[in-house]
């Protein structure tokens, strides 16, 4: 029998179209933390992570020009051959100094820092527990592993303790095996879809009790959280205490790439084992300058006003959003991050709210399966330090359309 490709995917399409849940892409013509523009259309842009408009920042463009005028455009290959350029090393010590740890790795991407990470670290013998709504990178280097995987319920500690009491169990049965069983514990310190924040004092607690380690992903927290934004794991004074941060460049650092931040036999046992980072090409020199003049800016005297600045947006379009008129449930003050997720339960939904907003001027786009739970679509509505008065403005007319419409949002998740 002749099965042809293009048949299966197009039938495959044409279930996800019924399901509202295709995905189409926009061609973006000019983007920043502020605006996008689509074509004759120019929006208000309410998605990016470019928390502080550094990915426009002169002197990052400043950084790119100049190191490709230094480097080249391509780092020529893998690290562990030629590429392992000047500028990564540069980048590593200042992310390690930044991080409060004796050493960091750059990746090309978040998601292949975490990949290549979780299965340098667990495999087939051991264990792997996760919060319920860590990012696909995290799963899909769980499950990478080979390890046995648990799910706790979202931010749940006594769910937490309950599997990592198991997973001792499990380690004391195993006791008479060559190598002592790995208990890995993986979490986000800000979730990227709903915006709240992992109890991270008492899940450092928790591991610690049961002996297991600790690996937490701060895409959306690096740049944003504690003195100099450093990240949460720093400014809860957990960092002697978490093995394994992540974090990713492209967010609010305005470039593009991932890390980890650690010991020094942990990076050295990365560079041996983490197969994303042997088998692939080192970052673009362009892109590590980037990130090496983003990781200065953020910790100026400039990063502390841009942070302000991004906070005191956040309160406002929280103020906006808790207001009774509104009843945005999962939401109060202080505001835990700078996403602002209004669910809004079915795709089609969720699909008509970003329809609303583009009508608007606005782009919040719709989120859906498999990037949130089925029947918890939602908009997310990310904030910048870029944002003017009036942008803010706009998001109250809009977030007063919706509720006004009766499109309110469903109430707070119960995971
Ligand atoms: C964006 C993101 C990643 C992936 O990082 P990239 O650099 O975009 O590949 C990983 N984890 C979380 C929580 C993220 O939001």
């Amino acid at each position: 029998m002749k099965l042809s490709l293009d048949d299966c995917l197009r039938d495959a399409l044409t279930q996800q179209s019924q399901q509202g849940l295709l995905r189409q892409l926009m061609p973006v013509t000019e983007v920043d933390g502020r605006l996008v523009r689509q074509g004759e259309k120019l929006l208000v842009n309410f998605s990016s992570n470019d928390y502080l408009g550094l990915a426009r920042h002169p002197k990052l463009q400043e950084a790119a020009l100049q190191a490709v005028r230094d480097w080249g455009t391509g780092s020529t290959a893998s690290r562990l051959i030629c590429g392992s350029l000047q500028v990564h090393h540069l980048l590593e010590e200042q992310l390690a100094a930044y991080k409060g740890t004796a050493a960091a790795l750059i990746f090309s991407t978040g998601h292949a820092a975490a990949m290549g990470t979780v299965p340098a670290l667990v495999g087939r013998e051991d264990i792997v527990i996760l919060d319920r709504l860590a990012h696909a990178c995290l799963v899909d280097a769980a499950r990478l592993s080979g390890a046995a995987l648990r799910v706790f319920r979202h931010n749940d500690l006594n769910d937490l303790e309950r599997l990592l009491r198991w997973a001792d169990d499990r380690r004391t049965q195993a006791a008479r095996q060559p190598r002592p069983l790995r208990i890995l514990v993986v979490t986000e310190s800000v979730f990227s879809m709903d915006g709240d924040q992992a109890p991270l004092a008492a899940i450092v607690e928790l591991k610690d009790r049961y002996g297991a380690w600790l690996m937490v992903d701060e895409a959306h927290a690096t740049g944003l959280f504690g003195p100099r934004g450093e990240g949460l794991i720093a400014a809860a004074g957990l960092t002697q205490r978490v093995e394994i941060q992540m974090g990713t460049l492209g967010k609010a650092l305005g470039s593009a790439g991932g890390f980890i931040a650690g010991s020094r036999p942990l990076i050295d046992w990365l560079i041996q084992a983490a197969r994303t980072f042997m088998f692939s090409t080192a970052p673009t020199p362009s892109q590590s300058a980037v990130a090496a003049t983003a990781v200065q800016l953020v910790q100026s005297a400039e990063g502390t006003r841009l942070r302000a600045q991004l906070w005191k947006h956040v309160h406002q379009a929280t103020r906006m959003a808790v207001r009774g008129d509104l009843q945005w449930p999962g939401l109060s003050l202080p505001p835990s991050s700078a996403i602002l997720p209004w669910v809004a339960g079915e795709s089609a939904r969720a699909l008509a709210c970003a329809e609303t907003a583009r009508q608007m001027g606005l782009l919040i786009p719709a989120i859906r399966y498999p990037a949130v739970p089925r029947h918890r679509a939602r908009l997310r509505i990310t904030i910048s330090a870029a944002h003017l008065p009036e942008d803010l403005a706009l998001l109250e007319r809009f977030l007063l359309q919706i509720a006004g419409a009766s499109l309110t949002p469903t109430p707070a998740p119960r995971f």
